[in-house]
């Protein structure tokens, strides 16, 4: 069978390598950028999608560039503690949680499919521009990006869509959605090398929805030399009226307006503005996310990843929710008698599951400990256990780590997704 995969993101490359690991082997990525480029900041890959990627044997690859995470901690926008968990392995899962610049983790999945594919099978400078279904097959045209010009024409017995948040391929079959959903909030993302804070493998957050910060630690390169080099997230809803900013991942934000935000952010374990002051380049994006679909399946093209279900960057769960809808995806294709009855397989485990994500995410997820203690206690508090018991804290954490998939009692003993074929 031969098959396209659309988006040479995290989700299309960690795709090709799955199907490959169930057997398929004409499997070409088709990426609109001009080259795999290290793009992005940190993002979080949390255990059940980092159980994939070792099933898939990338591992040490990960171990050779990320940080294991060992602990979330909450802080209310004072800088006091609200609530501390131990993450990835500390937690008790079997596999790590890892915070990982985008960018190397994008380059790490490139690299595996060169190597076990061929070069041959990751195409880039190919912006999928049209397609169209004629019975079993999809026609598909590729453009050069910048300039709109025609580079090939290619076609497959399947096409599956990862092509992220602005997805063609969904806007063909859904030209009236319209643009992502922005709830008002604006994203500055940057690293900055310095010292590690806490335990040097801590991820924090601070602050409550409408103005917070997200804090973690990405490089084994800066911890080897004893350094981190931290990624933040401030996060600052404004009012509903303000038009939304550019969804353009690499637009470049104004350092004064973040600490003007962000100034009185200074912790006794983080100056979050001193943070602001020596990062590199800021870069900005609303905070947007989809309605859920009612079907990621037409005919031979599917939907995967952002370009399926984009969501909050609540719970850290992106990356993640993307990784496994690839290894469900391959596993289905090997295991169903026809191509039909696997994408519809896919679609009816993996659709209710992110579209339970998306809406949790709207409530704020696990950071709904910080709202609350917001609400009870805006002035600060001097015992947690006065404002809210520890027990519906704890209850929180684990009911999103149900909601997503990653409750380790039920991850630790679940089948493997993998499936070798002779
Ligand atoms: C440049 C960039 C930077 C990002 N930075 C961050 C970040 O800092 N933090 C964060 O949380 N998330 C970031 N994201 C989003 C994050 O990668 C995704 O939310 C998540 O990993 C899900 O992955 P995905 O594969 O579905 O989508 P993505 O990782 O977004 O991948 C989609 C891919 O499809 C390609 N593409 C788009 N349209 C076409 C087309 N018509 N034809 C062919 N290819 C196409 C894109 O170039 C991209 O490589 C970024 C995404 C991009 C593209």
């Amino acid at each position: 069978m031969k098959i396209a995969i659309v988006g040479g993101g995290i989700g299309g490359l960690t795709l090709a390598l799955a199907l490959f690991d169930a057997g398929f082997e004409d499997i070409v990525v088709y990426e609109s950028a001009p080259a795999i480029k290290e793009l992005g900041v940190g993002i979080n890959i949390l255990p059940h999608a980092v159980r994939e990627l070792a099933e898939l044997g990338l591992l040490d690859d990960m171990y050779a560039v990320a940080i294991p995470t060992q602990e979330l901690v909450y802080y209310s926008k004072r800088g006091q503690r609200i609530w501390g968990e131990p993450r990835g392995l500390a937690a008790g899962y079997k596999w790590p949680q890892f915070s990982i610049h985008r960018g190397e983790l994008q380059t790490l999945l490139h690299r595996a499919v060169v190597r076990r594919l061929g070069e041959s099978r990751v195409l880039t400078g190919h912006h999928l521009g049209a397609f169209s279904q004629k019975g079993e097959t999809v026609e598909m045209e590729f453009l050069d990006r910048k300039g709109g010009v025609k580079v090939a024409s290619a076609e497959a017995d399947l096409t599956i869509a990862c092509d992220g948040v602005h997805s063609t391929v969904r806007r063909a079959f859904y030209p009236n959605e319209g643009p992502p959903k922005w709830n008002g909030v604006t994203m500055w993302r940057a690293t900055t090398e310095a010292k590690p804070f806490l335990t040097g493998r801590s991820m924090i957050m601070a602050g409550t929805f409408s103005r917070r910060v997200v804090v973690y630690p990405i490089s084994k390169k800066h911890d080897d030399r004893g350094m981190s080099l931290i990624n933040w997230v401030a996060e600052l809803k404004i009012a509903d009226d303000q038009p939304m900013p550019v969804q353009d991942w690499e637009f470049i934000a104004d350092r004064d307006e973040v600490l003007k935000a962000f100034g009185a952010f200074e912790f006794d374990f983080l100056n979050v503005p001193e943070m602001i002051r020596n990062s590199s380049t800021i870069y900005q994006y609303p905070m947007v996310d989809r309605d859920a679909l009612d079907t990621w399946v037409h005919g031979r093209v599917v939907l995967l990843g952002d370009a399926a279900h984009p969501m909050y960057p609540v719970g850290s769960n992106g990356a993640s929710q993307a990784i496994i809808d690839a290894r469900v995806l391959a596993r289905e294709l090997a295991l169903k008698p026809s191509v039909d009855e696997a994408l519809s397989a896919y679609d009816a485990v993996r659709r209710p599951a992110t579209a339970a994500v998306v809406a949790a995410n709207r409530k704020v997820g696990p950071e709904l400990c910080m709202e609350i203690v917001e609400e009870l206690a805006p002035d600060g508090f001097t015992r947690i256990e006065d404002i809210i018991p520890v027990s519906e804290l704890e209850e929180i954490s684990a009911r999103y780590k149900r909601t997503a998939g990653f409750d380790p009692n039920v991850l630790n003993v679940r089948e493997s997704l993998s499936v070798k074929r002779g």
